[in-house]
């Protein structure tokens, strides 16, 4: 691999302090990973975006006037943890109201949902939409839906452009909506592309062939097919675009965009035969975007976006727009600072958050779960995920991105770390030290679930000193409930639930049993419930893409959840 890098592991740093020192006219939050523009919030709705790094210019590129207030940036390709979300969401708020714009990757959704639930608590109204334009993946009820690419690049322009004419939070929110349901894209790739801390290239793509449909993280698309002429590639991707959604006799925006290792003679060349071929099935396009917007870092390969306009969206297109990605205009009109933000109300803290027990070390009764225990349990599993990190992540590979290994083990670490530094006294407080730890440290989709969960847990068992099997049972539930709502899953979606709720429903068949039998029976559950996902068709997050391929593949977070239950079982059991 050949790179302009220091160190793989400070690369988003890296390139944000560059950021920082080459536009004065941002400014970069550095601990939280934030691009803000520079000065006071305006008197204006928030436009934030942001997601996995290494789609430059997207989405930092795009901060500043007539476009995006904040972008928030996590690891490459990884989605940021709500925390950066929610800093973002502070450091730009003037008062209107923030709307949130999300690709549609489960990671982010829940990363960002979660932010907008905590600034919600604190008073700030925020409103988020779901950009979801890539016709290569099937629309279904039952996946995790179609990814986002493209559009938002559009999307950012168009709402920015309404948001600085002073236009109120709902009616920017259904602007975004009505670009949303209006444009369509697909992307091509003719070479894949290599992470920075993997160093080769993330899937094989032989010389003569190419992917068609690729995702903008090097997701497959539609077909491999040996490699055709640009007429050829042009025709398959407009042909695609409007079988999905009837463009004819509109007038429309399009974007030839380079997924960052295609020279721009390229993209020309292929914005010719679009703009023909389009025309050919009377699509008129009235404005045009060509070049690197919405990258795939050293992809060769390009995507086209298809916009329906209206005289609405024309307008907005042509204002002015000052950022570092996209510049057209002069003198962009913002709203006046902020003088005085009133300090949003504090989030009210809950009532176990100051309970303190007098007695924190209690004798074990043999039925119970004592709090030393619990930390047992987190230590016991922090071991077990660090030494099972490496085929979390094969499993990963096989049907995601083979990042679940090393998310839950750091995030694991990291609770055990806050555990210690805390020293926690109540149930609820040890859930809510690690599950906060999880949220803020693992990003993907499987730090906001497993963080809820243990939030969940340790808020249901409430002020006791020892945990029955009964309260153990409706912890778990409560847990398994939360992870359920905030995925929008359930069992047989190939999940963690598929382990999660064969747990719970086996703990709450034991409620009159023996702490042993019920974590000896639970344990088999989880084992029974992880095996089962093999032979599982993925219906929610990542996985849910590859459809019927992702059959015959071991779900990470199943293998991830059973390797938690098993640890519970250990501090109760042993081996
Ligand atoms: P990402 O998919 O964002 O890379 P991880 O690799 O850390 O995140 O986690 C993937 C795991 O998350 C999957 O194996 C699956 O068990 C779990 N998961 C994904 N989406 C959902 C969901 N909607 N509900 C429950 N679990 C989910
Ligand atoms: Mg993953």
């Amino acid at each position: 691999m050949k790179k302009f890098i220091n160190d793989p592991a400070t690369v988003v740093d890296e390139a944000l302090a560059g950021m920082a020192l080459a536009h004065p006219e941002l400014r970069v939050d550095k601990e939280s990973r934030v691009i803000f523009r520079a000065g006071q919030p305006t008197e204006k709705v928030a436009l934030i975006s942001g997601g996995g790094s290494g789609h430059e210019p997207l989405h930092g590129g795009f901060v500043g006037p007539g476009m995006l207030d904040a972008a928030v940036a996590g690891e490459v390709f990884t989605s940021p943890t709500p925390d950066q979300v929610y800093a973002a969401i502070k450091g730009s708020n003037g008062g209107k109201g923030t709307l949130l714009i999300i690709k549609n990757y489960t990671g982010d959704v829940l990363n960002f949902q979660m932010a907008a639930e905590l600034a919600h608590a604190e008073g700030i109204e925020v409103e988020y939409v779901v950009v979801n334009d890539d016709v290569a993946v099937e629309d279904s009820s039952f996946t995790a839906g179609r990814r986002g690419v493209g559009l938002t690049v559009l999307l950012e322009k168009i709402v920015g452009a309404a948001a600085e004419e002073g236009q109120t939070l709902s009616s920017v929110k259904e602007l975004a909506n009505k670009v949303i349901a209006q444009g369509r894209s697909m992307g091509v790739a003719l070479t894949s592309v290599t992470l920075p801390a993997v160093g080769k290239p993330s899937f094989d793509l032989p010389e003569t062939d190419i992917e068609m449909g690729v995702g903008i993280h090097g997701e497959p698309g539609r077909r491999r097919t040996p490699m055709m002429n640009a007429h050829e590639i042009a025709s398959e991707l407009v042909e695609a675009i409007t079988a999905d959604l009837d463009f004819t006799d509109s007038p429309a925006i399009v974007m030839v965009n380079g997924m960052g290792a295609t020279p721009l003679i390229e993209l020309y060349l292929m914005y010719n035969e679009v703009e023909q071929l389009l025309a050919q099935r009377g699509v008129k396009v009235v404005r045009n975007l060509v070049g690197n917007y919405i990258t795939s870092i050293d992809m060769a390969g390009c995507s086209l976006t298809v916009l329906k306009a209206d005289e609405e969206i024309l307008r907005l297109w042509d204002a002015p727009v000052a950022t570092p990605g996209l510049t057209r205009g002069g003198g962009v009109v913002s709203q006046q600072p902020v003088s005085h933000v009133a300090e949003p109300a504090q989030a009210k803290v809950t009532a176990n958050e100051t309970v303190v027990h007098a007695h924190r070390q209690r004798e074990e009764t043999g039925n119970g779960i004592t709090l030393a225990m619990v930390r047992q349990w987190m230590e016991r599993a922090a071991k077990k995920l660090e030494e099972n990190k490496e085929y979390l992540s094969e499993l990963d590979a096989a049907i995601g991105d083979a990042d679940h290994g090393a998310n839950i083990a750091r995030g694991m670490s990291v609770a055990v770390d806050k555990l210690a530094a805390a020293d926690p006294d109540s149930f609820g407080d040890i859930g809510k030290t690690a599950g906060m730890a999880l949220v803020s440290s693992v990003g993907g989709a499987s730090g906001p679930l497993y963080g809820t969960f243990f939030l969940r847990f340790g808020q249901e068992i409430g002020d006791v000193d020892e945990i029955d099997v009964a309260t153990l049972a409706a912890a778990f539930r409560a847990g398994v409930d939360g992870v359920r709502s905030r995925g929008k899953a359930e069992a047989g979606e190939k999940t963690m639930l598929d382990v999660l709720i064969p747990v719970a429903n086996t703990l709450e068949a034991y409620t009159d049993a023996q702490l042993s039998d019920a974590l000896s029976a639970a344990r088999q559950a989880a084992f029974t419930g992880r095996d089962q996902t093999v032979d599982m068709v993925a219906q929610k997050g990542r996985a849910s893409y590859l459809g019927e391929r992702s059959r015959g593949h071991m779900d990470p977070g199943a293998a991830s959840a059973a390797l938690l239950v098993d640890a519970l079982g250990f501090v109760v059991l042993g081996e």
